[in-house]
């Protein structure tokens, strides 16, 4: 099988690349190498046969219709998007632009390949989405299910909830087997370092001031971004056509809660004078903050048989790892503009 993966010069694209090669897959990753890009984060298999790249961007319709009749893929998985949530309260029209113009332009390239070769019906195009789709949760909320209505609060999470609606659609006005994954907060090796585990290691390690946003009681549910990977060739190759699936961690966790954790891991790997925890800072919390996000992967643990294999506390450890042993790759994405800066206030 032949895979073009877009955004695969992110976080989660290239560990989707990275594992797709490992399994014998031809992949082509196709991303404009935008901000949030890095081609670090593919090295280890830049010189594979199975891999290749076109840099462009998904909204250059004549750019996605070069590529699709050059590498005539066997399926499509979608991840290229603006992801920051911050970024998207300063500057929505990115996100509008790539999420969902983007969206929109790669489905039409995607169709249109797709019925020129006689609408072959091992095609899939899987598009990856977010657990933010469904808004917020309190705390004694049941968790999202794939059946959940749609509340997006953030531009970000609108401009995604918006691809997925036309996702859906192309499903079903034009027969094209979609499927789609929606899942947590993703962390592990590569995460870009405007992030907040990220910026948790590196503020420590610098000796800075690590940010909490309000009261740090915001939940989120942590997916080891291996795990994912795994989940998302497992409903590339084995999802129903027109079906979504909810991939989570299993790992709620209060923000205040993953800091003190992260810093207690730095104190044991890395130890300072004092313990790190004494530089958290409470700050002014970002507008439209969405106080929980919880996810019931009973779907696709019952049809596909995936659960997450990596604890939190484990993942953590090894991520902390993993900077420590890696700090030329993320010294240089901190000079990209933003990196290090309080973004999102509104
Ligand atoms: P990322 O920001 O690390 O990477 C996104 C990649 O897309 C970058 O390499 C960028 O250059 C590329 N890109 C951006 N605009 C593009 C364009 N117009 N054309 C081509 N390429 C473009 O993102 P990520 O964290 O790896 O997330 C990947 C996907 O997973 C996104 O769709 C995101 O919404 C979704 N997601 C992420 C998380 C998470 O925790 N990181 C959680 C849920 C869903």
């Amino acid at each position: 099988m032949k895979i073009l993966v877009t955004g695969g010069a992110g976080f989660i694209g290239s560990a989707v690349l990275r594992l797709a090669v490992a399994r014998g897959y031809e992949v082509v990753n196709l991303d404009v190498l935008s901000y949030a890009a890095c081609l670090e984060n593919v090295a280890s298999i830049a010189a594979n046969p199975l891999y290749s790249f076109e840099q462009a961007d998904i909204c250059d319709a004549a750019a996605l219709a070069r590529i699709f009749a050059q590498h005539q893929p066997d399926a499509v998985m979608h991840l290229a998007a603006e992801s920051h949530v911050d970024r998207s309260i300063d500057g929505p029209a990115d996100f509008i632009q790539t999420n969902v113009t983007g969206s929109f332009t790669l489905l039409e390239a995607a169709r249109s390949y797709w019925e020129g070769r006689g609408r072959f019906d091992a095609f899939r195009f899987h598009h990856i989405s977010t657990d933010e789709v469904f808004g917020s949760l309190n705390a004694d909320d049941p968790a999202f299910t794939e059946t959940t209505p749609y509340a997006p609060n953030s531009p970000y999470s609108a401009s995604k909830a918006a691809s997925d609606h036309l996702v859906r659609a192309w499903g079903e006005t034009y027969g094209l087997p979609v499927v789609l994954s929606n899942c947590s907060n993703n962390y592990g090796p590569f995460h870009f370092p405007e992030k907040l585990i990220p910026v948790v290691i590196l503020n420590a390690l610098a000796g800075q001031p690590i940010p909490v946003y309000g009261a740090g009681e915001n939940i989120r549910d942590w997916l080891f971004v291996e795990d994912h990977a795994e989940a998302l060739l497992l409903v590339l190759e084995k999802g129903a056509i027109g079906q979504s699936y909810n991939i989570g961690g299993e790992n709620e966790a209060h923000n205040i809660d993953l800091v003190r954790k992260i810093c207690t891991i730095l104190d044991d790997l890395k130890p300072d004078a004092a313990p790190h925890d004494r530089l958290i800072s409470f700050v002014s919390d970002r507008p439209g903050h969405d106080l929980r996000y919880a996810i019931d992967a009973s779907r696709i643990k019952d049809e596909l048989g995936w659960q997450p294999r990596v604890h939190l506390d484990e993942g953590l450890r090894r991520t902390v790892e993993w900077y420590l042993a890696n700090e030329p790759w993320w010294r240089a994405l901190q000079t990209r503009a933003g990196v290090g800066e309080r973004l999102g206030r509104g």
